[in-house]
């Protein structure tokens, strides 16, 4: 079993056909025939590449919080998350903590592997209990998976992807795994490994 845990869902994707229109005005040519253009300006930065702005995308992601910590460094994109505070409350109160089989279910569905004992759990558990929001949240182990909503354009994807493939925390190469096989344009994108200049 891996020991980190990323999932990608695609949402929706849309622009690609208004980026080419944008493309052909500045090129003044017909928007069919931008496509080939697209390709070749994608991996120009510094003005070039422009028209990945508009070419936004829906992801829904879950994951551990440390690693949304370091995705909030992306300051392009816009995000909506789930709330630690009342969606978590309310759950945990649900839960029989003398129930050890829901316990662990309990853990598994809403933590990285290894990240919260279900003495842990039991400790959140008491912080809930009271309604004691502010405890909740100080002892919510980093691990926790939360799910967010990461809406971005295929510019600020890209500079994601050369900045953290070979990131040392393996979120980030699985996070671009599965969003490069998701979206409709990875022809736009830069790769998972680096290109060979020919
Ligand atoms: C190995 C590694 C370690 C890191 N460690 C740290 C760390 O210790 N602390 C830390 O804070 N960050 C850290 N970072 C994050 C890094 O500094 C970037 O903030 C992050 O990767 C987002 O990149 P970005 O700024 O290019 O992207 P975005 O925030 O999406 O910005 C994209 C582009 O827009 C520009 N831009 C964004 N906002 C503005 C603005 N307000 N005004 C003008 N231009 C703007 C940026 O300059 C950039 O060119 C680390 C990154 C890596 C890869």
């Amino acid at each position: 079993m891996e020991s980190f845990y990323i999932r990608v869902e695609k949402v929706d994707e849309a622009g690609y056909r208004a980026a080419l229109q944008g493309l052909a005005h500045n090129k003044k040519q017909e928007t069919e025939k931008m496509s080939v253009v697209a390709k070749k300006l994608a991996t120009l930065d510094g003005g070039h590449n422009k028209f990945l702005e508009s070419m936004i995308l829906w992801l829904d992601v879950r994951a551990p919080r440390y690693w949304w910590q370091e995705a909030d460094t992306f300051r392009l994109s816009s995000k909506q998350s789930e709330s630690t505070m009342h969606t978590l409350t309310a759950e945990l109160q649900a839960v029989d903590m003398n129930d050890a089989a829901r316990v662990e279910n309990f853990i598994t569905e809403n933590f990285e592997p290894n990240s919260c004992s279900p003495e842990t759990l039991k400790w959140i558990h008491e912080a809930a209990q009271q309604k004691d929001i502010i405890e909740i949240k100080k002892k919510l182990p980093e691990g926790f998976l939360q799910t967010r909503m990461w809406c971005m354009s295929y510019k600020t994807l890209r500079n994601l992807i050369l900045q953290r493939r070979t990131h040392r925390l393996p979120h980030w190469k699985e996070f671009i795994r599965q969003t490069l096989e998701l979206v409709d344009h990875p022809e736009l994108l830069p790769g998972l490994t680096h290109e060979k200049k020919s």
